[in-house]
């Protein structure tokens, strides 16, 4: 392929519903490697809905889902693990262990492509705590990595998660409202964390958010759903809070 910015994730013309009406109509959407997509939307749109698609945990009813060339809900189950060795997820809860310390966290990220055991993560070889603590380096926490994690701020919590997917070393994230429960001015540090992490390493991260402003601020692309339809997928660049408006 002569493109230098590949395919990464891929729907097309995909349907899903859950019994009543499809909670996604006929949705499309590409992103390309090195592609931060925020994925916006009311409550009830069908975001979580459309990530659990990317990551197999769903099916859809028709249409194509392709992670990486492969589609996650047809794939053997070994390649469905294959896969998501490839795939980091980064929740809303940040999902921590409060009273292991950052760096301990951070290490747990390793069991995600490693066989190694569940506890005891600080015996982990000394080239994996390396990179644990580069990590937390590039999310701005090197300085807190013995700090218990129940004691970091919301913020800090969510770019050690991060700093904990990237021991996967993930070819795409998927972040579903990771800054749902965070300030604005904190929102958007952590979002800059992600948009950094995709343009310096070239991962695709697709993350989902209800604050438009937010997406505008630091996504490449924004994608809005609406009551199971895409009504808009355009550069950030080209969008203000007007058009925003217009869509809602
Ligand atoms: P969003 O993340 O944008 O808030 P969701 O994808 O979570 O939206 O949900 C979209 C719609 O699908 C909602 O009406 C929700 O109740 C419904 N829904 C989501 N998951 C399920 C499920 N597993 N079973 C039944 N209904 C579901
Ligand atoms: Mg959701």
């Amino acid at each position: 392929m002569t493109d230098t910015s590949p395919t990464r994730v891929r729907l097309a013309d995909v349907t899903k519903s859950f019994g009543a009406g499809p909670v996604l109509d006929r949705v499309g959407l590409d992103a390309a490697q090195g592609e931060f997509v925020a994925l916006v939307g009311p409550s009830g749109a069908g975001k979580s809905t459309l990530l659990r698609l990317l990551n197999g945990m769903h099916a859809p009813d028709s249409g194509t889902v392709e992670v990486l060339g492969t589609d996650p809900a047809a794939c053997s189950r070994r390649a469905l693990r294959t896969l998501r060795r490839d795939v980091g997820f980064v929740f809303q809860d940040f999902g921590l262990v409060g009273r292991l310390t950052a760096l301990e966290n951070v290490l747990m990220g390793a069991l995600a492509t490693l066989r190694l055991p569940r506890y005891g993560v600080m015996t982990y070889p000394a080239s994996l705590r390396a990179r644990a603590v580069e990590n937390l380096e590039r999310v701005g926490l090197v300085e807190h990595r013995f700090q218990r994690c129940d004691t970091l701020s919301g913020g800090q919590q969510q770019r050690v998660a991060i700093a904990r997917t990237l021991m996967q070393d993930p070819r795409v994230i998927l972040a579903d409202e990771p800054v749902a429960s965070l300030d604005p001015a904190t929102s958007v540090a952590v979002l800059d964390v992600l948009g950094r992490i995709a343009k310096e390493d070239g991962r695709t991260v697709l993350c989902s958010l209800h604050q438009v402003d937010l997406a505008l601020q630091v996504a490449d692309r924004v994608v809005a759903l609406r009551g199971g339809h895409k009504v808009l997928d355009r550069p950030a660049g080209e969008l203000d809070e007007a058009a925003m408006r217009a869509v809602y």
